[in-house]
């Protein structure tokens, strides 16, 4: 079990795929599920303060995950998920204790044989306390943002670095300053800084600690 948890844009979900991949285990992109548990709320007119209903669509969640794909009952919803709208009400509903609470289990029935890399918040934190190896991925917001802004004008969007910049600084803030999971290392996470690495670099240096 290796868990892989870092800020926003830190590029987790890249390097936990990969590794997965080199080891030939199952992946768990835990955000995957606050942003579907999200865009379920948007769809049934759910409020990001309504915890109830919130809660009872993150319980009632019918997700398939696919090769890099997402369904939610039945339909494939991977772009959808990864709307900017999405993204911000994931991170709202992720503040309330019920909509975690329903989603813990969730998350622990990804644990399978061979094994697992699992990418979010609190991987080595809260759900995977036991985890083999824990990786806090990290690296400036400024590289961060530059990362993102070479992504969105790859794919033909207009984006702005310094909105970008001012838009990870604030998620990062949100993410790191609640009072439930707030995001922090674990005491026994070894820290990666990639701010000067590739992806390749950074895939590397997870590998070798796990073959130490
Ligand atoms: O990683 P991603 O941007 O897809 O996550 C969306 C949101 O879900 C994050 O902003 C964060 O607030 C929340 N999240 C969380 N715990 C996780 C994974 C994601 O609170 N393990």
């Amino acid at each position: 079990m290796i868990a892989i948890d870092g800020p926003t844009a830190s590029g987790k979900g890249t390097v936990a795929s990969r590794v997965a991949g080199q080891l030939g285990w199952h992946l768990l992109d835990s955000g995957a599920l606050y942003r579907l548990t999200a865009l379920a709320c948007l769809e049934q007119g759910i409020a990001a303060d309504d915890v109830g209903r919130a809660a009872a669509a993150a319980q009632a969640l019918d997700v398939r995950f696919g090769d890099g794909t997402v369904a939610m009952s039945g339909r494939d919803v991977s772009a959808d998920i990864r709307r900017e709208d999405v993204g911000s009400l994931a991170s709202q509903v992720a503040t309330l204790a019920p909509v975690r609470a329903a989603l813990l289990e969730r998350q622990r029935a990804f644990r399978a044989a061979p094994g697992l890399v699992a990418d979010g918040r609190d991987m080595g934190t809260v759900v995977f306390p036991d985890a083999d190896l824990k990786i806090f991925l990290v690296a400036s917001a400024e590289a961060r943002a530059q990362r993102r802004y070479k992504q969105l004008i790859e794919k033909g969007f207009s984006a702005n670095l310094l909105t970008l910049l001012r838009d990870l600084e604030a998620r990062d803030a949100r993410d790191t300053q609640r009072a439930l999971a707030p995001l922090a290392a674990a005491h026994d996470a070894l820290v990666l800084d990639s701010s000067h690495l590739t992806i390749d670099e950074t895939v590397a240096q997870v590998m070798a600690w796990w073959h130490e």
